[in-house]
């Protein structure tokens, strides 16, 4: 009996680790360079701005009310992104409203501190918000102002956006749209929040989140039904922002306007969640690696 308790103990002890591993991977991903690098602030299309790092994605939309952030990083980045908004022209405290792609700490971090430095109002979708306001594992912690719900909208002077609730890689991980008007063209921006399975995640008998493969798959149907101009995501890395940017400063049509870049992204992340979830199938309670 007492083996068998302190054994019992072991795998509780082992099986909390884990947990602990993976809740803190994001912090412990942060060994990627890109990361923190600071990139140049730019215009994407008419009121979108990429105010972000080298990959970690912060958008600013910019209204005649003050402006909407999407994402803020870790704390360390926030220096950065306050200088890429001065270096647009715009100000830091005329954040009215501050948005997430998903509740992990390389996306929302500091939105606590952006909060408080300027009185924006943080809104998340309903499923995320526990995780924003916590304060276990190390996360910062942000009483959110509004819980958002699939298919939400968030204005802000002549600018809508939509909040689909694309869950998985979170539950309550968001894919914002929004259109824009370009010198009088109107583009379908797309913010996918993330189609990743991460390492560790658990898709076939996952006790903390039964339905986590069933959300994927509906989320796959989300993005593939979204009317798609400018792709975008929650990291530069989902549609090659280095590349485009280049490409964009080199001058003609812009390269952020990629539909067929969404599609053949979209569907490799789809082919690539179907092929772990069969791996899993057939190894249930493996991780996914
Ligand atoms: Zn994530």
């Amino acid at each position: 009996m007492v083996d068998n308790s302190r054994q019992k103990g072991v795998n509780m002890t082992k099986r909390a680790l884990f947990v602990l591993l993976v809740a803190t991977m994001p912090l412990l991903a942060q060994q990627n360079p890109d990361w923190h690098r600071e990139f140049p602030a730019f215009k994407i299309a008419g009121n979108l701005y990429w105010v972000g790092t080298a990959d970690l994605a912060v958008y600013l939309i910019n209204t005649p009310q003050g402006n909407i952030l999407i994402n803020s990083n870790f704390p360390e980045d926030v220096p950065l992104i306050k200088k890429s908004i001065e270096s647009l022209g715009f100000k830091y405290g005329d954040t009215k409203i501050i948005l997430a792609s998903h509740a992990h700490g390389d996306h929302d971090a500091a939105v606590g501190i952006i909060k408080n430095e300027t009185a924006a109002r943080l809104m998340i979708m309903d499923m995320d918000v526990p995780e924003t306001e916590s304060t276990r594992q190390g996360r910062p912690g942000a009483k959110v102002d509004r819980i958002l719900h699939d298919g939400d909208t968030v204005e802000l002077g002549d600018s809508k956006l939509i909040a689909h609730k694309t869950p998985g890689h979170t539950k309550g991980c968001t894919t914002w749209t929004m259109q824009v008007d370009d010198a009088g063209r109107k583009l379908n921006a797309v913010i996918i929040g993330s189609p990743n399975v991460n390492r560790g995640y658990i898709l076939v008998g996952n006790k903390d989140y039964p339905q986590i493969a069933d959300d994927y798959v509906n989320t796959f149907k989300v993005l593939n039904t979204l009317p798609v101009d400018l792709f975008l995501g929650a990291h530069g890395a989902y549609f090659g922002l280095k590349a485009k940017y280049e490409k964009m400063k080199a001058g003609g049509p812009n390269p952020f306007i990629d539909p067929a870049g969404y599609k053949a992204y979209v569907s490799e992340r789809e082919a690539t969640f179907l092929k772990e979830l069969e791996r899993q199938k057939k190894n249930p309670g493996s991780p996914a690696p």
